[in-house]
């Protein structure tokens, strides 16, 4: 059981003023797997004051010196991959394997690309008598969720560190142990003292107070739409940056000459891995009606091969989901998706018989479904598919469109022009084509209610620059 006491604020390992602390549950075994000291207003104030008071200093080191803070640290984490992988796996469920390459490794690569990135603040551009320069955009507040908690931290913390920004951290409450291993690694690796600050609370006590607070610049936010709109109210009457990286309803269109068997099973596993707890989710299946029925016994199969279990065995694929209110919400659109008629392929809420402990469900796929219901439209964050079929490409886009949501989708064809000029009419931020796999230089980010900014690569270092005209 992992035990953290205090809070990392201004360089240093201190007692929260709240003096309470955090259980953490391990959805598997639903014991502990650690407990957090929790922050409250007051610790707010003391943080994001460091913070401020770190920002002229660290903002005015050269390029070279904040890159070599960013290596240092992503060495630091290097070493502690076992630690952040069993962490996460016993705050959130993920499988052991999975857990290393997707929420582990691959955020500290990320981190590691982003030292070259601190150079970008010394671009400039002349326009006729004007100089434009950029300037770091001040004091920034990162607020995460429980999914891929290590992957949103660094894509906030990376660019940040790199445009030479100060930050106050707050990760999900659900999901905290992690981010105080990686403020472990900021004191180790020496990072000025204020620079980076750690506090863990909840929504309500620590995420508001932070988005409404003066001294903060910007807020950069990963989670639900719903949290989203609270914190872009919240942070209005200061008019700070706000960068929302929200839900997603993501259609995966398979066009009526893809290689079926590959695009269906590829649709499956995506929305299956991490439990169905990703934003990307292709959680939308559009099939053309002449493949349908063969779309269908191929899920069916797929999802049936999938093992359901203890995440910390290596032949796990789904873990349980992170938390018994997860489970409460996905249970209850299963029901709600039954009750609106749509047909249940396979799994469903039957309990899986070996599990007598954990938050588990198995693969559930919905057929029949029509774009309208209501497990087509909100998102679930759960192991569930709705497969729907489609007449012709123009109903398929149509389809695709018709969500509040617009962060990922993915087109399925075997030719590829036609492939790109679906994606094209895709309104998304990222649309991938075929088996494309995960790029962490592109842009991530998403269109309409699922947010505004982007994340990751040099777009991503963008978010956290002013620009000044310097005219003549
Ligand atoms: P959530 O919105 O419930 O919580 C996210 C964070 O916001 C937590 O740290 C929480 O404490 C804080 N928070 C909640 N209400 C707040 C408020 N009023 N003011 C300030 N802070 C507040 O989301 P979650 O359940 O942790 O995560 C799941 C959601 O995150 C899903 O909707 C998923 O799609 C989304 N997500 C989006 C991306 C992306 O990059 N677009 C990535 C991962 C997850």
């Amino acid at each position: 059981m992992k035990l953290f006491d205090k809070l990392y604020i201004d360089g240093q390992w201190v007692n929260s003023h709240a003096n309470k602390l955090l259980d953490v549950i391990n959805p598997a075994t639903e014991t502990l797997a650690g407990q957090a000291a929790l922050a409250d207003e007051v610790d707010v104030d003391r943080a994001v004051s460091a913070a401020k008071n770190a920002f002229n200093a660290w903002s005015q080191l050269t390029s070279a010196e904040r890159a070599n803070y960013i290596s240092q640290l992503a060495g630091a984490l290097e070493k502690r991959i076992d630690d952040l992988t069993d962490t996460i796996t016993a705050e959130m469920g993920a499988p052991l394997g999975f857990c290393r390459e997707v929420q582990v490794e691959d955020p500290i690569d990320a981190l590691a690309k982003h030292a070259d990135r601190a150079a970008l603040l010394d671009q400039t551009l002349a326009i006729g008598n004007a100089q434009v320069v950029r300037e770091p955009v001040g004091v920034c507040a990162f607020i995460n969720p429980w999914n891929y908690p290590l992957h949103q931290m660094i894509g906030k913390i990376a660019p940040a560190l790199a445009a030479g920004c100060t930050m106050v951290v707050k990760p999900s409450e659900n999901t905290p142990l992690h981010a105080f291993i990686l403020a472990e690694a900021v004191h180790e690796v020496g990072l000025p003292a204020g620079v980076f600050n750690l506090l863990n609370g909840t929504g309500a006590e620590v995420g508001a107070p932070l988005c409404q607070h003066p001294d903060v610049d910007m807020v950069s936010f990963t989670g639900s739409t719903r949290a989203g709109i609270a914190i872009s109210k919240a942070a209005a009457p200061t008019v700070k940056r706000v960068c929302l990286e929200l839900g997603g309803k993501s259609p995966l269109l398979i066009s009526e000459d893809a290689d079926l068997q590959a695009a269906v099973t590829f649709g499956v596993d995506d929305v299956m891995i991490n439990s169905g707890q990703t934003c990307t989710a292709l959680t939308r299946m559009l099939v053309p009606q002449s493949r349908y029925q063969e779309a269908l016994s191929i899920a069916k199969e797929y999802a049936e091969s999938l093992s359901v279990g203890d995440p910390t065995d290596a032949d796990t694929f789904l873990g349980p989901l992170a938390s018994r209110e997860q489970l409460d919400i996905v249970q209850r659109y299963i029901r709600t998706g039954i009750a609106e008629g749509a047909k249940l392929l396979t799994g469903g809420l039957e309990k899986i018989n070996h599990l007598e402990t954990g938050y588990y469900l198995r693969p559930t796929i919905f057929s029949d479904v029509h774009n309208k219901m209501t497990i087509a439209q909100e998102e679930i964050f759960g192991p569930v598919l709705c497969m729907i079929p489609y007449q012709d490409e123009d109903h398929a886009l149509e389809i695709a469109n018709d969500t509040p949501y617009g962060l990922s989708a993915r087109v399925w064809s075997g030719d590829s022009a036609k492939a790109e000029q679906l994606a094209k009419k895709i309104r998304a931020g990222q649309v991938y084509i075929n088996n494309g796999d995960w790029n962490n230089e592109a842009p991530f980010g998403g269109y309409k209610q699922s947010g505004n900014g982007r994340e990751l690569g040099n777009f991503g270092v963008e978010e956290f620059f002013e620009t000044k005209a310097i005219i003549r």
